[in-house]
Parts: structure tokens; sequence; C-alpha cells
């Protein structure tokens, strides 16, 4: 069988999501990405009578992140063009958009049990032989489907792109035991022809490879500036520019991350782990998750470890 990509539904409009679905635009395929529907009704709504069965307010985390693509700097999207590419849908009333797609990815947050519960809807929604993937930063892609049905099992793999998707150009591709080799392969050249990527095939291991590396950086830096005493401002000077680093060497990429996935990715690896070194190292500090229960969980939310203005 011969694969093509023209047409590609994200499912998941955060910051990743987004970030993909411009980053399919701007190479020309057109794209539907959806987001479940929200279940409140904003003051705004409220005032302006709207009820929760109204389009607009079901289709609102979609829209809102539609919008959001001209707005980010550095901008996720290279023009209005590629934005036209991009339609908008919800989770529960338009499904059936799926079997429209050659290649389903999802990119919900990081919690095994929403993505198996998701992959059982893409399951009976999506066409026979489109390529299905998962956005995860190192949950186990193969326990995501194993109870999936064979079809796609064999059109399944990971994808796990980085943040920003337009401007890092690492792919992983993960397999499972039952991708089909020419699922694999057209993955790859795809990633690297037409999404201008540098492709790396990684094992089926909790975080991957980049993540793994990269969640133990981070954690053993804020380990030691709560050790050392140090301020933010400190650790991200002396890790950033000064060494050859960008500016976002370490705070400024937790924020960017958002510290909310940051704390679910950092966890995968804890649980994996059994090592007592290792264990304490992958141990997300409290003061991350006390950030996280204020709500200050990065630039989504306008306050992480610095306040967006
Ligand atoms: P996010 O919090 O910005 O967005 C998550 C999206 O999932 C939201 O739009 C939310 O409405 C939706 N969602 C939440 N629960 C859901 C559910 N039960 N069913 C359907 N949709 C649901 O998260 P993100 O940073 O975009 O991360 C998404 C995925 O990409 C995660 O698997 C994450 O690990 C991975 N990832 C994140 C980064 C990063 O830097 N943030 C990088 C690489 C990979």
């Amino acid at each position: 069988m011969t694969y093509s990509i023209k047409h590609a539904a994200v499912i998941g409009s955060g910051v990743m999501g987004s970030g993909i679905a411009a980053h399919l635009a701007n190479a020309g395929i057109s794209v539907t990405m959806f987001d479940r529907v929200p279940d409140s009704l904003t003051d705004k709504e409220k005032k302006q009578g709207f009820t929760l069965e109204d389009r607009q307010v079901r289709n609102r985390l979609v829209s809102e992140s539609k919008k959001k693509l001209l707005k980010q700097k550095p901008s996720p999207i290279t023009s209005k063009k590629s934005l036209d590419l991009i339609r908008i849908a919800n989770l529960e009333d338009d499904l059936a958009l799926l079997s429209e797609a050659d290649w389903i990815v999802e990119v919900i947050v990081e919690n095994l049990e929403a993505k198996k519960e998701l992959f059982k809807k893409v399951d009976t929604h999506r066409r026979e032989g489109s390529l299905v993937t998962s956005n995860t930063s190192g949950i186990s892609v193969d326990a995501m489907i194993a109870d999936s049905s064979e079809d796609l099992q064999e059109h399944f793999l990971g994808t796990h792109f980085f943040n920003p998707p337009r401007y890092l150009k690492l792919l992983e591709v993960i397999p499972i035991e039952k991708t089909k080799a020419e699922v694999l392969s057209f993955m790859k050249t795809f990633g690297e022809d037409v999404l201008g990527k540098g492709v790396v095939e990684a094992k089926d291991t909790p975080n991957f490879i980049a993540n793994r590396i990269g969640t133990y950086g981070l954690l053993v830096t804020v380990q030691e500036m709560e050790k050392q005493g140090l301020s933010v401002g400190e650790v991200d000077s002396v890790t950033g520019p000064l060494i050859g680093r960008p500016k976002s060497a370490t705070f400024r990429t937790l924020d960017v991350v958002g510290i909310d996935t940051f704390y679910h990715v950092a966890n995968n690896v804890y649980h994996h782990v059994s090592d007592p070194k290792e264990k304490a190292i992958f141990t997300v500090p409290d003061f991350l998750k006390q950030m996280i229960e204020k709500g200050w969980i990065g630039a989504k939310s306008g306050k992480g470890f610095y306040e967006k203005k």
C-alpha cells in the first residue's frame, strides 16, 4: 500500500496541538483541529445568553487556539493562507470528520487513561488504512492502543514533536511491534521531506530518548538550585546565553513546556524506575506541585516562573 497525507486531524488544540496543526498547514496540508467541549460557560458567555449546546461554546477551546496562532511570538504559522487551511471541530459533535483524515495525530493531555479513551473513539471513526500517531512525551505508545483493532495497531506509532514544532527540528518516531514496516518508513520520509524534520527512531521506553535526558537535566538543575539557594533568574542566567545556550535554558523552558505537562512527564519516569537514586532524581519538587495547584502553569496560563505581559 502507498500512503500520502493531504488532510490531517490534530486532536488537542493546546500548546503542542495548535503548533503541530500550524506546522502541517505551513507545509500545505489541510488540518481539522479538534478539542473537547468546555464543561462550563464563561461569565461573558453567560451574559451573552449562550448555553453549553451552542456551537460557538462547544468549539471554544479550538477557536481560541486558532486565534492565538497569529499572535504568538515566535509565530507558529507562516501566513494567513496557512491559517485558512485549519478548520475547527469538537470531540462530541464532529467525530465523523475523522474518517476524512489521512493522518490522525493525538495531542491531548499527558495521561494514559485519557489517551486510551480517545483512541477507542478514533478506532470507531477513522478510515481503515489511515495513519494514527501520538505526540506523547513519553508514555508507552503500545499501552495506549493495546485494546484497539488490528488495523489501527498496524498503522500506529508515536510521533514526538518538540516545542515549538515550527522551529525545533527533532522528531522522534516510535514504532510498536505491530506497526507495519511501510508505515514506519513512510512516516520517517514524510517527517524529513515534507515536515523538514530530523527524524530519530526511538524505542517505546519511558520518555523515549530526548525527554529522558532533558527531564533528568531539568530536575537536577532544580534540585541544585534548591540546595544552593539560587534564584530562578540566577539559574536562567548561568544556564543560558552566558554559556552559549538559548535564553530559554531552564525555567523559561518550563514555562514554555507547561509546568503541568512537565509534572506528568517527570512522573512517568519516576513510576518506571526502581533504583532509589533514580527515583530521587525524578521526584518532582513540592514547589512545582504548589505552582500547579495555584494555576501557575506557565505561558499558557499567563503565569509560571515568569509573568506574561
Ligand atoms: P496542553 O495542556 O497545552 O493541551 C492539552 C489539550 O488536551 C488541551 O487542549 C485540552 O483541552 C485537551 N484535553 C485535556 N484532557 C482531554 C481529554 N480527556 N480528552 C480530550 N482532550 C483533552 O498540553 P500540551 O503541552 O499541548 O501537551 C499535549 C501532548 O503533547 C502531551 O502528551 C504532552 O506530553 C505532549 N508534548 C508536550 C510538549 C510541550 O512542550 N508542552 C512537547 C512535546 C510533547
